[in-house]
């Protein structure tokens, strides 16, 4: 927040209406965004944060709505994700009642669908739709299941952004982004290739200009690929410093101290703290028991101040906050995942919204038009009446916030479960012999109202936090490419790094490029707020992404990118075709110390939830294994599917 406060008030006038600020940001360019403006809610962006609750800054947002809904979501896109950028305001507001308590009792106002399906799944997320596959391949002819999500898309947090940019079409991931060829006969890899995914090294754009070559990583992490430090007012640089090559320049130039310098340059060295070998040896319990930042510091010998404004961007943000929030062991726990047969990660030119989508199609063969192929799933529309039609035996059923569950009668004799859900404002009701929830921790402790105390006291230790991905598109990146990188890190302001890719050639029109290609730069924000509990980070950070109305945030991006590069020729005015924000209320489980392995010799939360049913409902989610990956999603949704047929289905 505080790098956020100071970007803003930076400008002696208010910086959205000043007409210098409009015209040098490019603020009054028709760019593919709505623009909506709520004065009340611009005017006050500031004040909001510091003053009221989340929950007031939800239910002034919900009383604006007719006015400012739009401004809020913003610009959603073209194609089929328009209207499902992110949590929108529509889901945010059902989310909500269920947390306000609306739903506490059995509703006795709703619509009894009449149906009773052989499993219910809470959640369309990889690991909802993945539980769906699963269990119409395992269950056999006949048996029945329905998806519920809350959004308008499925997918969860992989979905796509689309824009048109001078007639291209670019793509870009809200979320979750990347994937790894692992080993032929593992069960990850066999999935693949079930789904259709059958060459998971994917070919890539090639360099296409005449100008040198630029290294571009497949992915929009930053890596091998060459990129600049920028060191802004925070250092006492006003007009900007630049280091390209930092590590090989040993930071020469950097307005750092030596001592800061000499502690960033360890960083980049082997340590000599020795790493966990497995999940559960006893290095990796001890990691579980201090937090990242106080590994860090021990690690590389480095000080708190170090670790809080220099790592944060790169150590906590695979989890969403900053290491002092997280387990030491974070460092680690995708290793648990073992070896992968190659070292270079692959990416959709949508993230891993194309593993979704070839889930659906697997499931649902016409949801998406054309061949089951690659280049057709990323290609083609998604024929949304395809996904819930009477009769057949896998649905999904969207814009659908499953608000209560609970077996009929005793849990451990119960014949099925009761679902309500909330779609387009009235309260409907099914059936289910059997439940996976699979939405995420933060609504499945309020919805299954009969959840025993040990799971309830399970996922009072998960916390989740919110991100957001803004995706802007620009008319050709030349001002990286004169600079010679292709990627960026600075640490104030909006975002803390970009990394231009090279897109996967699937459902891709354009086969090259080069620093006058058109491309989506894809700016993630976390919100740690170090000195904080991982809790009150999760609801410092939501309440500010909740009181940011879209043109604010876009002005920030906008001023973010001309103080860093009106140097090397970038213009917002003239280079910003496109801002779509994907704001993710939930994004990231956030494992805090004690979250892998349990604390006062209690069990790990996860085990408790993954160890058994509860009755007729089994629990599934990237959440459960404290490793965010869709690998998890999917691990998790065979387990829970697995655990249903083995012990609940008769
Ligand atoms: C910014 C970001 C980047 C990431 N990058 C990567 C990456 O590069 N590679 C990778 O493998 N993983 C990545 N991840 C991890 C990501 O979480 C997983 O890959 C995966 O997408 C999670 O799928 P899921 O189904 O488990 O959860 P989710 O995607 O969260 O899906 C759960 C769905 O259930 C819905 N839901 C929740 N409650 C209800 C309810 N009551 N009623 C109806 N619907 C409900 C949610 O809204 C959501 O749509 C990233 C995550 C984030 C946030």
């Amino acid at each position: 927040m505080s790098d956020k406060r100071q970007a803003v008030g930076r400008e002696k006038e208010d910086p959205l209406n000043s007409v210098k600020s409009k015209r040098t940001l490019g603020l009054e360019q028709d760019i593919t965004r709505r623009d909506f403006l709520n004065s009340t809610l611009l005017a006050s962006g500031g004040a909001l944060l510091s003053s009221m609750s989340p929950a007031q800054l939800l239910a002034q947002k919900v009383e604006n709505k007719n006015s400012f809904t739009d401004d809020w979501t913003g610009y959603g896109g073209v194609g089929d994700y328009a209207n499902s950028n992110g949590n929108t305001t529509a889901v945010f507001e059902a989310g909500h009642r269920i947390r306000d308590g609306e739903f506490e009792t059995a509703p006795s106002n709703f619509v009894d669908t009449g149906e009773m399906y052989d499993c219910v799944i809470v959640g369309g997320g990889i690991s909802g739709l993945a539980a769906a596959l699963i269990f119409q391949r395992k269950a056999g002819e006949g048996k029945t299941c329905l998806v519920l999500d809350n959004h308008p898309v499925f997918g969860g947090e992989a979905k796509r952004n689309e824009f048109l940019v001078d007639g291209r079409r670019l793509l870009a991931h809200q979320g979750s982004a990347l994937f790894q060829v692992n080993y032929p006969h593992s069960f990850i890899e066999r999935f693949y290739q079930s789904i259709g995914l059958k060459t998971p090294r994917l070919q890539y754009q090639k360099w296409g200009s005449s100008d040198p070559e630029v290294a571009l990583p497949t992915t929009p992490y930053l890596g091998s690929a060459p990129y600049g430090l920028y060191f802004g007012a925070k250092f006492g640089q006003p007009k900007g410093v630049w280091v390209t090559d930092p590590w090989g320049k040993k930071l020469e130039g950097a307005p750092l101290s030596a001592k800061v310098r000499e502690e960033l340059l360890r960083t980049q060295l082997p340590s000599a703290a020795q790493a966990p070998e497995y999940r559960g040896d006893a290095i990796s319990r001890r990691l579980d028991t201090i937090t990242l930042e106080d590994h860090l510091m021990e690690k590389y010998q480095i000080s708190r101040e170090t670790v809080r404004t220099f790592l944060t961007p790169d150590e906590g943000s695979a989890f969403g906050l900053g290491p002092d929030a997280l387990s030491g062991y974070t460092a680690y726990a995708f290793d648990a995942f073992g070896p992968t047969l190659d070292d270079e990660n692959q990416m959709f030119p949508d993230g891993n919204s194309g593993i979704a989508r070839l889930i659906v199609k697997t499931m649902i063969p016409d949801a998406i038009g054309g061949q089951h192929s690659l280049e057709d799933v990323c290609r083609n529309s998604i024929n949304f009446t395809a996904l819930d039609r009477p009769g057949t035996g896998a649905r999904i059923r969207l814009e659908s916030t499953a608000v209560w569950v609970k077996h009929e009668g005793d849990p451990a004799k119960s014949q099925f479960v009761t679902i309500f859900y909330a779609r387009g404002g009235k309260l409907y009701q099914v059936r289910a012999r059997s439940i996976v929830m699979a939405g995420g921790s933060w609504t499945t402790k309020h919805i299954v109202r009969d959840l025993p105390q040990d799971r309830k006291e399970a996922y009072a230790q998960f916390y989740r936090s919110p991100c957001m991905i803004a995706n802007v598109a620009v008319r050709n990146w030349r001002f990286l490419y004169k600079m010679g990188i292709s990627g960026a890190q600075w640490y104030e302001g909006f975002g803390t790094y970009l990394q231009l890719r090279k897109l996967a050639l699937c459902g891709t029109d354009v086969t090259i490029i080069g620093p006058d290609s058109p491309v989506v730069i894809t700016l993630k924000v976390v919100y740690s707020r170090p000195g904080h509990s991982t809790e009150e980070q999760g609801h410092m950070g939501r309440a500010e992404m909740i009181s940011t109305p879209f043109r604010e945030y876009e002005r920030q991006i906008r001023q973010q990118l001309t103080d860093m590069f009106a140097r090397t020729g970038f213009d917002a005015s003239r280079d910003i075709a496109g801002i779509i924000l994907n704001r993710w209320g939930h994004a990231y489980a956030s494992p805090a110390p004690g979250f892998y392995f349990g604390k006062d010799g209690k069990p790990a939360p996860g085990d408790v939830l993954r160890g058994a049913p509860f009755g007729r409902v089994a629990f599934a989610n990237v959440d459960l294994t404290g490793m965010p990956d869709h690998k998890s999603s999917i691990i998790e949704a065979n387990r829970a599917v697995g655990q249903l047929l083995d012990q609940v289905l008769s």
